[in-house]
C-alpha cells in the first residue's frame, strides 16, 4: 500500500453560474432548509449518499461533466438562483428580533464546549451541544444578532461500533478542517490566517487559528490548535471532546474561554460585527471567559472591583447538571500556575481571581462531597466561577432550576431556596432541525386520522429500513458473514408499536431498566396479535466502564435469536440516525432517575414528529405531562426510594403495567373495520398541536432574550456609564464591610388581637453601623406558620423609613403593615439586606441579618 505523506483537500473550481452553489454548501441552514437540500442533493443523488449528506464532500467529489452539464441546465439554474436569493434574504432581512426593541443588546456572545448543528460538522457528544446547535439556529431563524464560540476538535467526540460479544469499541476518525463546512478566518485582504495565542506555563506558547461555519445568519468560531507551529502537546489540546486527564481539561477550557474571548475580539474587527454586550456560559466550561473580561478591562485601567462588577452585569450563565459530580473542578494550585507569571499572568489579580472558583466549605455544593473537604487540596469549580461572574442563572427546566437552588443554597447563605438567584429556561427544540418532511407537510389540526396515520406509519417504515440497514452493518462489523444474516430481513415491522430509547449511557439514565423483568419484556415484544419493538442507542462515555456493562447486557439481550426481530441495539448514536430515529417510534421512553435529568430533549424531538412521551415525570416532562401527550413512568417513594435496587424494580414494574394496560391496548384500537386508532391519533394531535409550541427552541430563545439579554443588556450599560461601575463596586465593598455592624434591634407589632381582614402594624429598630438607610432594605416575611414554625408561601412587605435621623441610641427606625388576608396560624420574621439599583435580586450579595434569636 503506498500511503500518502501529505493530503490536500481538491476544492472544485465551480463554473461561473453555479458559483452561488458554493455558498448554499458553506452555510449550514441546509442541514434545516428542505429545499436547499434537495437542491443540492440533485446535484449528484449519488454522491450525496457517499458524503454522507454533507454537501461540502459531495461538491469536492463531483465530476467535472456532471457540472458542466448542470451549467447548462436551465431549469436547474433557475431553481439555483431562487434559493440562493432565498438564503440571502433570510440572512439579511428584519425578523422577530428586529422588531423586539432597542433595548435589546447589540450583539450576543454564546459560548459552549461542544455545538451539534449537523452530522456533517460532528462537534457535539450529547444534549448539551444539540441544545447549543438549536440555539443558535433558533437565533438565526430570529434575528438574534448571536456569535457561537467553541472549540474544533480534530477528533470530534468518538464514533462507536460493537465487539463481537457487545463490547463498545470506540474509534477516532481523523477530520480534517479543510474538508469540513468551514472557512479559515483570515485578516483583511485574506492571506494571514488569524492567530490567538495564549502564554502557558514554562514559557511555552499555545497557538490556535480560528474555523468559522456559518449557521444561518450566525455566526460560529471554532479554535483549533491543531497547528505546525505548536508543541505536540498544544497541538493536541483540541484533539477531541472529554478527553484526556485534567490538565488536558484544564487547556481546553483555558483555549475555549480566553482563547474564545480574544477569536471574538478578531472577529468582530475583521468583519464590523458589533462587539457582544451580553456573553451567555452554556455551562461552566466556558467560565473563563469572565477572567479573559475581567484581565480585558484591568488593562484598560478598570480596576478589579468595577471590572467584576461590568462583567457580572453582561454575563449569563446557564447550569446543566443536577449532579454536583457532573461539575468540572480542577486543583485551584493547576490554575493558579496557568494563571501565573510566565502564563497568562493575572499579575495583582491573581488571588482575586482564583477566590471565583474556589470551594470552601460554605460554597460545599449540597448533597454531594464536592465541597473542598477541610485537608484535602483546595479545589477550583467551574460552576462556582459561572454564578460569582455572572449576574444571571438559570437551570434548564423548571424542575432543575428548583434542584439547582438547592444544590447552591450554599453560596446565599440565610435564604431560602426559593431565593436563590437562579432562575430557568427551559430547554426547547428546532422544530426545522428535527420534524420530518412528511410531518411539515401535513397541518395536524386539520389532517384526517387517516391521513395522520399514514404520515406516522411512512415515518415508521422509514426507520424499520434505517434499523435494518444500520444493523446488517454492524452485524458484518462484528464478523458476521452476509450469508448469516439473512434474518436481519425480518427484523422490525412497519405495522408494529415502535419503542425508542436513545441517549448517552450515564447511570442515571439507566439504559437497561427495561431488562430489569427479562420475563414480562419478552412477553411483550413477542406478544402473537400485539407485539412492540424497541430500538436503543446510546454511547458510553470511554472511560466508564459501568456504562459500557450496561450496553453490553443490552446487546446481548438483543442478541437472543428468538428476540432479535423485535429488539435491536444500533451503534454510533448521533444526529444523523437520531432524526430518523425521532421520527420514526411510536412512544419514546426516557426512565432516568428523578431528577437527575436537568431536561433532556430526545423526547421533545419525538414529539415534534407525532411520537407519544413515556416518562419518569424529570427534567422537561414534568412540566409538560399530561395525560393527553403521553404517560407517566411513576417514581417510588417511601423506603423503596432510598434502595436502588427496589427503586429500579418498582419504576420498571410502573413501566410495564403502562405498555400492558394502556399503551399497547390503546395501539392496536382498531375497531371494527381496522380503522386507525382514533384514541392514539387523538393523542398525537394533542402532542403535536398543544405540546409542541411550549417545547420550541423559538421559545426558548426569546425566553432568554426577554429574560436574560435584556436586563443583562440594561445591567451592563448602566454600569458601562462613566464612574458607574466604580460607584457600584464602592457600594458593594462598603456594604460588604459594614455588615457585620448591622443589626435588628427591637421588633415591636402591637397587641391588637389579628383579625381576618385587618392589618399588623410592625415597628422595627435597626443599627447600621456605617451604612446609611439608602444602603439597605428591610423586609418583613409574612406566611402560615406551618408544624416546624416555618413560614409556608412567603410574601415579602418592603418596611418604610420612618423619621430622618435615628434614635439617641444610634437605632434607625422602620415602619410598615402586614395585611390579614387569610385565616390560621400566621407569623412574619423580619430582616435586611442590601438595597441598591444596580442589584438584580436582594439576595445577590448574599448578605442578610436576622434578628438575634432571643428577639
Ligand atoms: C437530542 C439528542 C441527545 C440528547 O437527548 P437527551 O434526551 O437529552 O438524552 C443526545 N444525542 C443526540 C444525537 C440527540 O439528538
Amino acid at each position: 500500500m503506498v500511503k500518502a505523506i501529505r493530503r490536500y483537500s481538491v476544492r472544485p473550481v465551480l463554473p461561473e453560474t453555479l458559483r452561488p452553489l458554493h455558498e448554499l454548501a458553506l452555510n449550514l441552514r441546509w442541514s434545516w432548509h428542505a429545499e436547499t437540500r434537495e437542491l443540492l442533493r440533485s446535484v449528484d443523488p449519488e454522491g450525496w449518499e457517499a458524503a454522507g449528506g454533507d454537501p461540502v464532500r459531495m461538491l469536492s467529489t463531483v465530476s467535472a461533466g456532471r457540472l458542466s452539464e448542470l451549467a447548462g441546465d436551465r431549469g436547474f439554474l433557475r431553481r439555483l438562483t431562487v434559493i440562493a436569493g432565498d438564503l440571502r434574504d433570510y440572512r439579511t432581512e428584519p425578523r422577530w428580533y428586529q422588531q423586539a426593541g432597542a433595548d435589546l443588546p447589540r450583539a450576543v456572545a454564546y459560548f459552549s464546549p461542544e455545538f451539534g448543528i449537523t452530522a456533517a460538522l460532528p462537534q457535539y457528544s450529547g444534549g448539551l451541544g444539540i441544545l447549543a446547535g438549536d440555539h443558535l439556529k433558533a437565533a438565526s431563524d430570529l434575528g438574534v444578532p448571536l456569535i457561537g464560540v467553541g472549540l474544533l476538535y480534530r477528533h470530534g467526540y468518538f464514533r462507536q461500533s460493537l465487539s463481537a460479544d457487545g463490547w463498545q469499541q470506540e474509534q477516532y476518525p481523523v477530520l480534517d478542517p479543510h474538508e469540513l463546512p468551514l472557512e479559515l478566518l483570515t485578516e483583511p485582504g485574506g492571506a494571514a490566517p488569524v492567530r490567538v495565542m495564549l502564554a502557558l506555563p514554562g514559557g511555552r506558547t499555545l497557538h490556535a487559528q480560528v474555523w468559522q461555519a456559518r449557521v444561518g445568519r450566525v455566526p460560529l468560531l471554532l479554535l483549533d490548535s491543531g497547528l505546525a507551529e505548536n508543541g505536540p502537546a498544544e497541538r493536541d489540546i483540541t484533539d477531541r471532546l472529554y478527553g484526556g486527564g485534567t490538565e488536558h481539561r484544564l487547556l481546553q477550557e483555558l483555549l475555549l474561554g480566553i482563547g474564545g474571548v480574544r477569536a471574538l475580539r478578531a472577529y468582530c474587527r475583521i468583519s464590523g460585527h458589533p462587539e457582544p454586550e451580553v456573553f451567555h456560559m452554556n455551562e461552566g466550561h466556558a467560565g473563563f471567559l469572565a477572567v479573559e473580561r475581567i484581565r480585558e478591562l484591568a488593562e484598560a485601567g478598570t480596576g478589579f472591583d468595577a471590572a467584576l462588577r461590568l462583567v457580572r452585569a453582561g454575563t449569563v450563565f446557564t447550569t446543566h447538571t443536577p449532579v454536583p459530580a457532573g461539575i468540572d473542578r480542577f486543583p485551584l494550585d493547576l490554575v493558579a500556575r496557568h494563571l501565573g507569571e510566565g502564563a497568562e499572568d493575572a499579575g495583582p489579580d491573581r488571588e482575586r481571581l482564583l477566590a471565583l472558583g474556589r470551594e470552601d466549605e460554605r460554597t460545599t455544593v449540597a448533597g454531594s462531597g464536592t465541597g473542598s473537604a477541610p485537608g484535602t487540596p483546595p479545589q477550583f469549580n467551574m460552576a462556582l466561577l459561572g454564578l460569582r461572574t455572572a449576574q444571571r442563572a438559570n437551570g434548564v427546566s423548571r424542575l432543575h432550576g428548583a434542584v439547582s437552588r438547592e444544590m447552591f443554597n450554599g453560596l446565599w447563605p440565610g435564604f431560602d431556596p426559593a431565593e436563590v438567584p437562579i432562575g430557568h429556561v427551559t430547554n426547547g427544540v428546532h422544530a426545522a432541525t428535527w420534524t420530518a418532511d412528511e410531518m411539515s407537510a401535513h397541518d395536524p389540526a386539520h389532517a384526517s386520522d387517516t391521513e395522520l396515520w399514514e404520515v406516522r406509519r411512512t415515518l415508521r417504515e422509514r426507520l424499520v429500513h434505517e434499523v435494518r440497514a444500520r444493523l446488517r452493518a454492524s452485524w458484518r462489523q462484528r464478523g458476521a458473514g452476509q450469508a448469516e444474516l439473512g434474518w436481519i430481513d425480518e427484523v422490525f415491522d412497519p405495522g408494529v408499536l415502535t419503542l425508542g430509547f436513545a441517549r448517552r449511557v450515564p447511570s442515571y439514565k439507566r439504559l437497561t431498566l427495561m431488562l430489569k423483568d427479562p420475563e414480562r419484556l419478552r412477553r411483550l415484544l413477542l406478544h402473537p396479535e400485539r407485539p412492540v419493538q424497541i430500538v436503543v442507542a446510546g454511547k458510553a462515555h470511554p472511560a466508564d466502564e459501568g456504562g459500557k456493562r450496561l450496553i453490553q447486557e443490552l446487546v446481548r439481550f438483543a442478541d437472543d435469536p428468538l428476540l432479535r426481530r423485535r429488539i435491536v441495539f444500533l451503534p454510533d448514536y448521533g444526529m444523523g440516525m437520531a432524526r430518523t430515529l425521532y421520527a420514526g417510534c411510536d412512544v419514546w421512553l426516557n426512565n432516568p432517575l428523578r431528577p437527575l435529568e436537568a431536561c433532556g430533549t430526545s423526547g421533545m424531538k419525538a414529539a415534534l414528529n407525532g411520537c407519544l412521551n413515556l416518562s419518569v415525570r424529570d427534567g422537561w416532562w414534568d412540566e409538560a405531562c399530561d395525560p393527553d401527550f403521553g404517560w407517566e413512568i411513576p417514581t417510588a417513594d417511601g423506603p423503596a426510594a432510598a434502595d436502588p435496587d427496589r427503586r429500579d424494580a418498582v419504576e420498571a414494574a410502573g413501566l410495564y403495567a403502562l405498555l400492558e394496560e394502556q399503551i399497547v391496548p390503546r395501539f392496536y384500537d382498531r375497531g371494527r373495520g381496522g380503522d386507525p386508532p382514533a384514541r392514539w391519533l387523538a393523542m398525537v394531535r394533542a402532542t403535536l398541536t398543544r405540546l409542541v409550541p411550549m417545547i420550541l427552541a423559538d421559545r426558548m430563545l426569546r425566553d432568554y432574550v426577554l429574560e436574560f439579554y435584556r436586563p443583562a443588556t440594561a445591567a451592563h450599560r448602566a454600569l458601562a456609564a462613566p464612574g458607574a461601575a466604580d460607584a457600584f463596586a464602592g457600594y458593594v465593598s462598603r456594604v460588604r464591610n459594614g455588615w457585620p455592624r448591622v443589626f435588628v434591634d427591637h421588633v415591636d407589632s402591637g397587641d391588637e388581637p389579628a383579625v381576618l381582614g385587618g392589618v399588623i402594624p410592625v415597628s422595627v429598630r435597626v443599627r447600621l453601623g456605617e451604612l446609611e438607610p439608602a444602603d439597605v432594605e428591610v423586609q418583613a416575611v409574612t406566611g402560615r406558620v406551618d408544624a416546624e414554625d416555618t413560614l409556608a408561601d412567603p410574601a415579602v412587605v418592603t418596611l418604610k423609613p420612618d423619621g430622618g435621623h435615628p434614635d439617641l441610641d444610634g437605632r434607625w427606625t422602620y415602619a410598615g403593615e402586614l395585611p390579614l388576608d387569610r385565616t390560621g396560624p400566621f407569623g412574619f420574621t423580619v430582616r435586611v439586606l442590601p438595597a441598591h439599583p444596580r442589584l438584580a435580586t436582594g439576595p445577590e450579595l448574599a448578605l442578610l441579618t436576622l434578628p438575634a434569636p432571643a428577639d
